[in-house]
């Protein structure tokens, strides 16, 4: 068995239930990817929107593709067509191209809202306040090509554990807040996508659903 389907079968063994993996394989080439995907890996995570198009036609039709970078309005005409879900909503300008681009294209995307909660001042995304106003607002009930699935959230890099479990927390707390208020009435709200290599045990105490892992089964990134 090679590192990559070792890891596969490792980490799909260890997530609790309702746990869902995706495989980050940006800047990995095809090869391990087909890797991943023989040990049975389905949901995949890219972050550049030229590198995801060009993966896609070299690997098989029923792989699922998540976007999780940082979207350039300009990039998101051309994802489109090939995405399953987007975590890495982080304004409200992007997240109305999407609902734009995607009613062009006869299609309804599924959405993350991409919350700041990390100390790092570079780090993209809604504040706490931000993404409460416009659910309330009817904001996101008026975008009727997007569907908003839950939100997601990135810890400071940092050695603090504490410190990334009381960030995992306050984005749990906001998609809580969400879920039984403005969004009470949307079930498909139901995603928490938080945790990486180095956190996502942490992630998962605090109750993400979903974590993207990409250097714990690809290895350092190689280009
Ligand atoms: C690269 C990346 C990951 C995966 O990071 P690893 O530390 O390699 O697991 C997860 N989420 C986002 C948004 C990323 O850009």
């Amino acid at each position: 068995m090679t590192a990559i389907s070792q890891a596969i079968h490792t980490l799909q063994g260890s997530l609790p239930k309702g746990v869902d993996l995706v495989a980050v394989s940006k800047f990995h080439p095809v090869e391990a990817l087909m890797e991943a995907y023989n040990a049975g890996q389905r949901i995949f995570g890219e972050s550049r929107a030229q590198e995801l198009i060009k993966k896609v036609p070299e690997m098989p039709d029923d792989v699922e593709w998540h976007f999780i970078g940082h979207l350039q309005t300009n990039k998101v005409k051309s994802i489109i067509p090939i995405v399953s879900l987007i975590h890495s909503i982080d304004s409200e300008k992007l997240l109305r191209t999407v609902d734009e681009e995607a009613g062009k294209a006869g299609r309804i995307v599924d959405v993350l809202l991409e919350l700041h909660v990390a100390q790092e001042e570079s780090k993209f995304g809604f504040t706490t306040e931000d993404s409460l106003r416009l659910a309330g607002d009817g904001t996101f009930a008026s975008l009727k090509n997007v569907r908003i699935r839950g939100v997601m959230g990135m810890a400071t890099n940092t050695e603090d554990e504490a410190e990334i479990a009381k960030e995992f927390h306050a984005i749990r707390a906001v998609f809580d807040t969400l879920k039984q208020g403005a969004m009470s009435a949307n079930p498909e709200f139901s995603i928490v996508s938080m945790g990486m290599s180095d956190d996502y045990e942490i992630a998962i105490a605090e109750g993400s659903t979903m974590v993207r892992v990409g250097s714990k089964i690809f290895g350092p990134r190689q280009y």
